[in-house]
């Protein structure tokens, strides 16, 4: 059977705004509302598909593709709405924009015919990890101590007799709406749906006690300083049996290398090279963070000149490639002389090719910089 046209769902034409899309599926909402027919398949289907039309309908982006290409916009998955349709959490959620707060997740009493249990997540946790540059360029398994907040062994928990399990106490109040029900956090079980049945010693008040526990974590190439990864389902776990637990953030921060630079995701590392090996060449070893790299100076060159070593920097982490690592030639001057080192000094001072001759060819430095980005 075909699907049936999102505007014919909603009842609306294809001129309608905004204004009047999201009025009638306020009306199409109430109307199928599975509180308002409970044990109803035919009803939750529709009130599912009400659901999905706005979502879509109410979307200037999803809704311009839709109109073009019609169903066929959102098929294969990546329009989210593939398979079985949009779930009731995101039904519920969306109901705060739709009702305005007060009816946020509010309605409740719903999941598959029973009473809808309260989902209590736990805290996330944030620690910091300190990576070098070569953790950053090889990637890295980084295992880090953290203490999280677990539920005791030995804890058991009942469903609140207050709420259902819900962890929500419905009120019925008059709004422009009609009369409907609005939801407070259950002040029994302080909306976790559940109490403590058994604890064991040790635990608090909510059946928790701090383990400590070692994380691994896989830190992927080419990350940033700041850069906050996350580890799911390992921050504080919360109480009751249908709880799930928080996340640990990972915030990375680059611990700066002694002698190499980094800039994005290149590399820039200073080379001092002796007079002699400026005039007469020589061969150099560098090591990248990613491997040693045998370099040739050669004879001639010049302080300030910059050697490119293509891919030799950092993995980006988008995974456009690799940076380049960025060798700067600094040719060093020799402090002290001997009589000997002096005279011969001296003795090409008036000397040809000893005075400067700047070719065209002799970027700048600014130049080379500009280069270097283009
Ligand atoms: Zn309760």
């Amino acid at each position: 059977m075909a699907k049936q046209d999102y505007y014919e769902v909603l009842g609306v034409t294809k001129s309608a705004s905004a204004a009047e899309i999201k009025k009638a599926y306020r009306k199409m909402a109430i109307k199928y509302h599975p509180d308002k027919n409970p044990d109803d398949k035919e009803a939750e289907e529709k009130f599912k598909l009400c659901a999905e039309a706005y979502e879509v309908l109410s979307d200037d982006n999803k809704k311009a593709r839709y109109d073009q290409f019609g169903h066929a916009a959102f098929e294969g998955g990546q329009g989210g709405f593939g398979g079985g349709g949009m779930n009731m959490d995101d039904i519920f959620s969306q109901f705060g924009d739709i009702f305005g707060g007060a009816f946020g997740g509010g309605f409740g009493g719903f999941g598959g015919g029973g009473q809808r249990q309260a989902r209590v997540k736990g805290s996330n946790l944030r620690i910091r990890v300190k990576l070098t540059l070569a953790d950053i360029a090889n990637g890295v398994e980084k295992k880090v101590k953290v203490r999280r907040k677990v539920q005791a062994d030995g804890v058991t928990y009942k469903t609140c007799t207050t709420c259902n399990g819900s962890g929500q106490q419905m009120r019925v109040t008059n709004t422009i709406l009609g009369r409907m029900q609005t939801a407070t956090t259950c002040s029994t079980c302080h909306g976790a749906g559940q109490i403590i049945d058994k604890k064991p010693s040790g635990a608090d008040a909510q059946g928790m006690t701090v383990k400590e526990e070692t994380v691994s974590i896989n830190i992927p190439e080419g990350v940033v300083e700041g850069v906050q990864l996350k580890v799911g389902g390992k921050g504080n776990e919360a109480p009751g049996k249908n709880s799930i637990p928080g996340d640990l953030l990972v915030v990375i921060e680059e611990v700066p290398h002694e002698t190499l630079k980094r800039e994005g995701s290149n590399i820039h590392y200073d080379l001092y090279v002796s007079f002699s090996e400026a005039v007469l060449g020589a061969s150099k070893e560098v090591d990248t963070v990613t491997g040693k790299v045998k370099i040739k100076i050669d004879p001639g060159t010049q302080s300030g000149k910059i050697l490119r070593l293509k891919g030799k920097g950092l993995p980006s982490i988008e995974r456009y490639g690799s940076g380049d690592f960025l060798i700067h030639i600094n040719v060093w001057t020799p402090q002290e002389l001997t009589k000997d080192q002096r005279k011969f000094f001296e003795s090409m001072m008036k000397d040809e090719n000893f005075s400067p001759n700047p070719q065209k060819s002799d970027k700048s430095f600014f130049d080379k910089v500009k280069d270097m980005f283009s």
